[in-house]
């Protein structure tokens, strides 16, 4: 199943329960309270029209289509909403979070993506996660990247490149606590992170007043081990920050 297809069952489902929920409020209250249930049927009538409006932004930004930068934004607040919702809706339509989130980062991205920024990349910082860094070195790179020996067992060598390269900052989190500590001291203009789903969807949704671009990192030996990450993504996002 597309990830079209998949958000559009899951909103299908938190309409539908939206709506049965409407109901039942409306046939507990109409008979005695009438401006009541005026109130709550026009409140259900435009979460709704919301709802399909972002619903079909969504659409176009899953298939990858030209969107104008206001509705992105407008798209983006509503889903910042309601992502909560939907996020537990999905296993009733038999949807993952880990889908979910996704399709939620897709959509960051895409309305970062759809903004112009001219930042010197002195003022980027690169998040990654501790389990980039192969599980048999002993080296202390959580404390300082720069711990590292380069031996190229981990992609934490290519990030130090990168590192030199750019001049920005590289840090390894070791959990959200920390992530947000690192933005809080350093503050950066932007972020761009790296974790898996659920990571990288509460750390977009819990930093609002910076752009953070977010990329996943691949799993080959399973979660939490060894994991990989694709340099070109990281390198496209920081030219894409620096305007170049
Ligand atoms: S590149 Fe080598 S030295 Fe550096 S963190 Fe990875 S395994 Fe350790």
């Amino acid at each position: 199943m597309t990830d079209t297809k998949k958000y559009v069952k899951v909103v299908n489902v938190f309409l539908i329960t939206l709506i049965l929920g409407a109901l039942v409020i409306h046939l507990f209250l109409s008979k005695y309270i009438n401006i009541l249930s005026l109130v709550i049927n026009l409140m259900v009538i435009g979460i709704i029209l919301l709802i399909l409006f972002s619903t079909m932004i969504t659409y176009y930004i899953l298939n990858d289509k030209e969107v104008n930068k206001h509705l992105m934004k407008i798209n983006y607040t509503i889903i910042r909403c309601i992502f909560p919702i939907i996020s537990n809706m999905g296993k009733f339509a038999g949807i993952s979070k880990d889908e979910i989130r996704k399709i939620f980062i897709k959509i960051n991205n895409a309305y970062i993506y759809s903004n112009k920024y001219g930042f010197n990349s002195e003022s980027l910082i690169i998040l990654i996660p501790h389990c980039i860094q192969n599980h048999n070195c002993k080296l202390k790179v959580t404390n300082n990247v720069e711990n590292c020996k380069k031996c190229g067992m981990c992609k934490i060598k290519e990030l130090l490149q990168i590192k030199e390269k750019y001049n920005t900052k590289v840090f390894i989190a070791t959990g959200g606590t920390l992530a947000r500590k690192i933005i809080v001291d350093n503050k950066p203009k932007a972020v761009i992170a790296v974790a898996c789903e659920r990571d990288l969807t509460s750390g977009v949704r819990d930093v609002k007043d910076i752009p953070v671009l977010g990329v996943f990192n691949s799993r080959p030996n399973g979660p939490c081990i060894d994991t990989n990450i694709n340099i070109e993504e990281i390198e496209e996002a920081i030219n894409f920050f620096t305007n170049k």
